[in-house]
């Protein structure tokens, strides 16, 4: 193994490096984090700059209109974003992070090519209809119906914590194509435009204060069935895949940003004396390790993602120890904050410097939610031990 960057990959990082420089301070100044019409508008923007100097879809394959771009190139690519301090996916996340990738893995030709450009440029965004009232870690429970009636299915029911729904376009969608009792072999995976009659979307506001996802409710909507990815009942096996990449690769700019708070949080303890504090420089220590011992299995998943098709089993891993570590970092910074801690608006040091509680502090009330997004970390758990350590299923995995 050669762990040294070649000359191409350094070039790729210059190039990269001296566009993002070029770049960035053009940008439009960020919309408030409420304001859901106008990040779609920013991150779709930022998208579309991406896509117009080659640097959309990074991580997508060439045969789905991505770069194509080798694992270290990849990985530079999300380096130098995090570093330079570039906006993330944002309201992206679903279509370029996990439906697009599913709609390469999984989807025929003309899914391709109708759904994967708008994606690309930013002209399109995706959200996701997984999760019932009734159906979360037991996704396999889920309810909403889609009978066929001609060339459409009519589908009835609701989905919920559908994350971005009121500024999305299409959903990415699990309904119940067989018997009521089927579970997972008579789950379909379906695109749904979000404009369609019958679709009423009911938004959720979260303790940060924002609407980051709503109910959806269907009533008799019609999706035609060549909307369909992969064969009827067979979703379950598709929503594998898209499970795989949100768990995966999903989260690796999340990642970065933490590992980036964690440098912010050092450099806090130094400038407020707290380093003077053993047990504060332990703790700092040790989560410095633990997130440098997960980019080494990033470089892992991203590297078996780009050979396979699809991660493997180490996205699992990934989501596990990822949300756990951001939930010490963010409450290790409470604990550095102190009363600090209790404001949102940005504060400063005696000495006039910045304090960072406004992002600290609004880190630590999203951290919250990331040992129950895209999986609870018991989920996680059960999934690991089952199928990596080989023991026994859960006493009551029969009867579902
Ligand atoms: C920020 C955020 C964004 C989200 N975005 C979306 C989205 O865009 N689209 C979407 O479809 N969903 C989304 N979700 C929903 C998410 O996938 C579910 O919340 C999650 O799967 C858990 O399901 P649940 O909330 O129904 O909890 P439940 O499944 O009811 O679980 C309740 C508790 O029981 C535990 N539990 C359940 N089953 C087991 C078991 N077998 N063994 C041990 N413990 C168990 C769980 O770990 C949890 O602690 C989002 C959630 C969050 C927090």
């Amino acid at each position: 193994m050669d762990l040294a960057y070649t000359a191409g990959e350094e070039r790729f990082r210059s190039e990269l490096r001296a566009w993002l420089t070029s770049v960035l301070p053009g940008l439009p100044e960020k919309p408030a984090h409420t304001d859901w019409p106008g990040r779609r508008s920013y991150d779709c923007h930022w998208q579309k700059l991406l896509f117009d100097h080659g640097y959309a879809g990074v991580d997508w394959p060439a045969v789905g209109g991505g770069r194509g771009a080798s694992p270290i190139e990849q990985l530079i690519f999300k380096e130098e974003c995090e570093r330079i301090g570039a906006p993330y996916v944002g309201v992206g996340f679903v279509g370029l992070l996990h439906a697009g990738p599913t709609v390469i893995a999984e989807g025929n030709e003309a899914q391709k090519a109708r759904f994967l450009p708008p994606i690309l440029k930013g002209e399109e965004v995706w959200c996701q209809g997984f999760s019932e009232p009734g159906s979360g870690s037991d996704l396999a429970s889920l309810r909403t119906k889609a009978v066929r009636d001609g060339e459409d299915y009519v589908i009835t029911g609701s989905k919920i914590w559908t994350s971005h729904a009121e500024v999305a376009d299409f959903c990415e969608l699990l309904v119940r194509t067989g018997d009521e009792d089927s579970r997972h072999r008579g789950i379909s995976w379906l695109i749904m435009p979000m404009d369609l009659p019958g679709i009423e979307i009911r938004p959720l506001k979260t303790i940060g204060g924002s609407t980051e996802f709503a109910e959806l409710f269907l009533d008799e909507v019609r999706v035609p069935i060549a909307n369909r990815v992969g064969e009827e009942n067979d979703g379950w096996r598709v929503t594998m895949t898209t499970l795989s990449f949100e768990r995966g690769t999903g989260f690796v700019g999340e990642l970065l940003e933490s590992m980036r708070l964690l440098r912010t949080l050092v450099d806090l303890a130094r400038r407020t004396g707290a380093w003077g504090d053993p047990d504060m420089r332990r703790r700092l220590g040790l989560l410095t390790a633990q997130f440098d011992a997960l980019w080494a299995l990033t470089k892992r998943n991203v590297s078996e993602a780009a050979r396979d098709g699809v991660p493997g089993i180490g996205g699992t891993v990934f989501k596990l120890a990822y949300s756990e570590q951001g939930q010490s970092l963010t409450e290790l910074a409470m604990d550095l904050l102190d009363v600090a801690g209790l404001s949102l608006e940005p504060l400063k040091t005696s000495s006039g410097e910045a304090l960072h509680n406004d992002e600290l502090t609004e880190a630590w009330i999203k951290s919250i939610s990331l040992t129950i997004a895209a999986g609870t970390s018991q989920v996680q758990r059960n999934i690991l031990s089952e199928r990596v350590l080989g023991l026994p299923k859960e006493p009551s995995a029969g009867k579902r």
